[in-house]
């Protein structure tokens, strides 16, 4: 299934969730297809403006408590996500993405937030009794082990969080994987993230594709079907050198 046309990567709000170079991840996509001489355009879509249901992958990054919540109320006012969603379309959200897909979440004045409900998970500050602190902020290294059925090698990334996220009763997915550094969801299940249908919630910044070309891989062949390798040696070693950092910090 090559199309003729551009695949549409759409980077979500850059100003309000771009803290951490998640914008990345869309210049990671589009490189991808274009080494295998497939088209490939970004389309920028600036806080206050209509998100467009008409691309093929959807990419939300990390950002502070309250930029998250203009993420949430933008993309609320109108539905066009989950239209492009339930058309086949794939989502990677990172972080405060992640969070702000989901139900609800913290606000920076500690109130629940309603997110965009593409997800069904919610996140709190502490899923602890309330006169057991809450977790320290999550920041470090973190470490991934998919979920088999992904077929993906361990992921690589670095999570810098104050919010837990876990499942509703009734979500359909299955985490993205186990926690082998680091905190992720920080449930007692020790996973990180969530893959539902072709949409992928996670903590892992990096930006997480260009640590792990695979989950890259993975996304593209959801709207493109699939695609020939890549990675040469030279890449490997790359990336072996910089995860050896992140398994020593572990
Ligand atoms: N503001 C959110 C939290 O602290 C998300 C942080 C982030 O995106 N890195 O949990």
């Amino acid at each position: 299934m090559i199309r003729p046309s551009a695949t549409r990567i759409a980077l979500i709000y850059p100003e309000l969730l771009g803290t951490y170079g998640d914008g990345g991840n869309a210049i990671v996509l589009a490189q991808r297809l274009r080494w295998r001489g497939l088209r490939a355009e970004i389309v920028e879509v600036p806080a206050g403006e209509v998100v467009p249901a008409d691309c093929d992958i959807y990419l939300l990054g990390g950002g502070e408590d309250e930029p998250q919540v203009l993420a949430a109320d933008g993309m609320r006012r109108n539905r066009s996500l989950l239209r492009a969603v339930s058309g086949g379309a794939a989502v990677l959200a990172v972080c405060a993405g992640y969070q702000v897909i989901g139900a609800t979440f913290p606000a920076g004045n500690g109130q629940i937030h309603d997110g965009v409900n593409l997800i069904d998970v919610e996140t709190r500050r502490s899923f602890e009794p309330p006169d057991v602190p809450p977790p320290p902020r999550a920041v470090g290294d973190i470490v991934v082990e998919p979920s088999p059925q992904l077929g993906l090698p361990t992921l690589y990334g670095y999570e810098n969080h104050g919010g837990r996220t876990r499942p509703l009763p009734g979500f359909r997915g299955i985490p993205l994987g186990t926690v082998r550094v680091g905190v992720g969801d920080g449930t007692p299940a020790r996973t990180d993230g969530v893959v539902d249908g072709k949409v992928i919630g996670t903590y892992l910044h990096g930006p997480v594709l260009a640590q792990n070309p695979a989950l890259a891989d993975l996304l593209l062949t959801w709207v493109h079907g699939p695609l020939a390798p890549l990675d040469g040696p030279r890449e490997v070693g790359i990336l072996r050198d910089a995860r050896a950092h992140a398994l020593a910090e572990g």
